[in-house]
């Protein structure tokens, strides 16, 4: 899987790159990632890549110019241009594994109060958002695009069974889990996981994934039932 990040903080992915499975994968080789620094593209002698809004309003908005040439420099047909906005679709379980699908995907890091409209209407494929919700930076939602993504990507994961047993596949939270010991401080692991009855375990695990989901997230629930 191929990530190109187009970013005015390329440090910023620095340790994320090199940390736990996501280190592994760059490592190895099955993730590579192409970051590419917007400010490279700047004709600014100060790389200054904002400018202050037309029609007023605070804060500032990151410029075309720039952007639009680091996207030429790079320009790659066929590869998706992701930009993260909260404006975006909220990524779900379904399109992280479509994007995976794809093999290599780019993505534009948007910050300040975002960016030029035009940046959008002349190259972006998608906006995605990763939740109601403002973050201060586009770089934070590539990462987690980045790290959902490399999940599908065979490899990544040591035990990919486990993929297809979590939380919104099915529409579906998880059950809980439990490890050893066996009691602590008088709580102790449910009966039914220590019983060996395979098929009991597996009845157990579903209605508590039904019951969770119907509890936390009614909204998915209804997703369920309507499968
Ligand atoms: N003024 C904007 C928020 C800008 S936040 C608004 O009200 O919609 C700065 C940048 O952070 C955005 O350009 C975007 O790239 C990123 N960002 C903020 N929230 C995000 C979210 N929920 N999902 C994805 N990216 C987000």
């Amino acid at each position: 899987m191929i990530f190109n990040i187009f970013t005015l903080f390329p440090e910023f992915f620095e340790s994320p790159l090199k940390t736990g499975l996501m280190g592994k994968a760059a490592e190895s080789g099955i993730i590579k990632t192409g970051l590419i620094d917007i400010r490279d593209f700047s004709d600014n002698k100060h790389k200054r890549c904002d400018d202050s809004p037309y029609g007023g309003g605070s804060g500032m908005v990151l410029m075309p110019e720039p952007v639009f040439r680091a996207i030429e420099a790079q320009k790659k047909n066929n590869v998706p241009l992701i930009l993260t906005s909260p404006g975006g679709r909220v990524l779900d379980q379904a399109f992280v594994k479509e994007l995976a699908g794809k093999g290599e995907i780019s993505i534009v890091c948007g910050n300040y109060e975002g960016v030029d409209q035009r940046i959008i209407d002349r190259y972006i494929d998608y906006e995605v958002s990763i939740g109601d919700y403002v973050i201060s930076g586009g770089e934070f939602a590539a990462l987690i695009i980045m790290n959902a993504v490399s999940r599908y990507v065979p490899g990544f994961m040591s035990n990919t069974a486990s993929l297809e047993e979590e939380s919104f596949e099915e529409n579906l939270l998880e059950y809980p889990h439990y490890t050893r010991p066996q009691e602590i401080n008088g709580m102790a692991v449910p009966e039914i996981l220590l019983s060996g009855h395979h098929e009991k375990i597996r009845l157990w695990r579903e209605a508590q994934s039904i019951e969770k989901t119907k509890r936390v997230r009614p909204d998915l629930y209804n997703k369920y039932l309507k499968k």
